[in-house]
């Protein structure tokens, strides 16, 4: 049989699993099988050309027992609501292993922003939130950056927010520009938390990360900032790094002078050239040995056909969903040490909460603050999703790491639930 690879159903899946595992409320489980709420919403916009497109959009509130929902909002041509649920299942994950108040939410546009002026980008998310109204807000759902939106997409929802509201709320939207009270330290929080994890895991896989090589799929936020600070922090050397296009491999590591220039050029960081460099796919990225292995891009890359032959120690999963449920078992066969996204890329939404508790109480942090506190609650995960494993390797069952930071998630949402009567 083929592998099942619709999002909300491997996040169905996963769920399923980890309540089997915990032995899980019967009720509290069917409670979080389904989204809250789905919101699908057609956006007219007109275009440079002076017609009017109608856009798909959706935003999903997963789960609100411990919080406001709270999650990215992506621009993309795949987009789909099987996506948008999964991706809003897991940031409820996210938050909770994070032990932030947040619940989980997630939105999304059917769109190519590569095709569209930035006249046309800035309407469409402004449509997106007229569309949304009220049902967003600082105490109600606060949307962030995902794949294809940036900072400056932020503040234009974050203007049309406020128009509507009629209210200064800055808390709205969280991944803002430092212009509009965005948080120092947020633009690099996803990869930097990765990087923390990273640490961590090399000090218990005892690998020296001054000698690790390095690949990371993806080149946008939580890419090129993995590739830059796994250098700054840890001494590393990426050895191959790819976009959308496809990637390159220059076994004495990649420069980042060159691979920006390399992508200005000609759109692609394939266009990279050193002596060595070489060009790849996405896949043989993905199969390369090296010592960490860090998808940094969408779902979906390593699945049962190509688990097998992965050949790194250590996978951080720095994308959402770049790991399938079979390839799961088949990486904890290899004994690879694969970190779930929901921990690994978590740094993310953390620097998301201290921005909102920034904007909320008008007290703002430095960088240097804002690090050492996304380092000690990003470790912290780490420690407790270790921990876990560990439990339950004392009472003789083995389970995998994501499964391990599941339970810890699942179980403070569904004593959430319980202490609000929800079941
Ligand atoms: N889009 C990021 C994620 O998937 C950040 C979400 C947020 O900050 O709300 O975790």
């Amino acid at each position: 049989m083929a592998e099942e690879l619709d999002p909300f159903k491997i996040a169905q899946e996963q769920l399923d699993e980890a309540a089997s595992i915990m032995k899980l409320d019967k009720e509290a489980h069917a409670i979080l099988r389904e989204p809250k709420r789905v919101l699908v919403m057609s956006i007219p916009v007109r275009m440079g050309n002076g017609h009017t497109q109608v856009f798909t959009g959706f935003r999903v509130r997963y789960n609100d027992a411990r919080g406001p929902a709270k999650g990215g909002i992506r621009f993309h041509p795949q987009e789909s609501l099987s996506t948008v649920k999964a991706l809003a299942a897991w940031m409820t994950w996210k938050c909770s292993l994070a032990d932030i108040p947040f619940g989980g939410g997630k939105g999304g546009v059917i769109c190519d922003t590569k095709k569209m002026s930035d006249k046309e980008v800035e309407a469409l998310s402004r449509a997106y939130v007229r569309a949304l109204g009220t049902d967003m807000g600082p105490e109600v759902d606060v949307p962030a950056p995902d794949v294809y939106t940036n900072p400056q997409i932020m503040a234009w929802m974050l203007d049309e927010y406020m128009n509507i509201a009629r209210k200064s709320e800055f808390g709205a939207i969280t991944g803002k520009p430092v212009e509009v009270w965005g948080s120092a330290g947020r633009m690099d929080s996803t990869a930097r938390g990765g990087m923390y994890v990273m640490r961590e895991a090399a000090k218990m896989l005892k690998i020296n990360p001054r000698r690790a090589t390095i690949a990371v799929q993806g080149f946008g936020n939580a890419g090129r900032y993995a590739y830059t600070l796994s250098r700054e922090i840890m001494g590393s050397k990426v050895v191959a790094i790819s976009d959308s296009e496809g990637g390159v491999y220059d076994p004495d590591g990649l420069d980042l002078a060159k691979l920006d220039e390399a992508k200005k050029r000609t759109g692609t960081v394939q266009g990279y050239k050193s002596k060595k460099a070489k060009k790849i796919s996405n896949e043989e990225l993905l199969e390369l040995k090296v010592d960490i292995l860090i998808p940094a891009a969408i779902e979906n890359q390593v699945r049962a056909d190509n688990a097998d032959r992965i050949n790194c120690k250590l996978l951080l999963e720095l994308a959402n969903g770049p790991v399938t449920p079979e390839a799961t078992k088949i990486l904890f066969e290899k004994k690879i040490l694969d970190l779930p996204d929901f921990l690994v890329n978590s740094g993310g939404v953390i620097g998301s909460y201290y921005e909102w508790v920034q904007n909320i109480t008008g007290d703002y942090w430095d960088t240097d603050l804002f690090y050492a506190k996304l380092d000690k609650k990003i470790t912290k995960s780490f420690n407790a999703t270790i921990a876990m494993q560990k439990e339950y390797a004392a009472k003789g069952e083995k389970i995998n790491p994501r499964m391990a930071a599941y339970i810890i998630a699942v179980e403070r949402v569904a004593k959430a639930m319980k202490a609000r009567g929800w079941y």
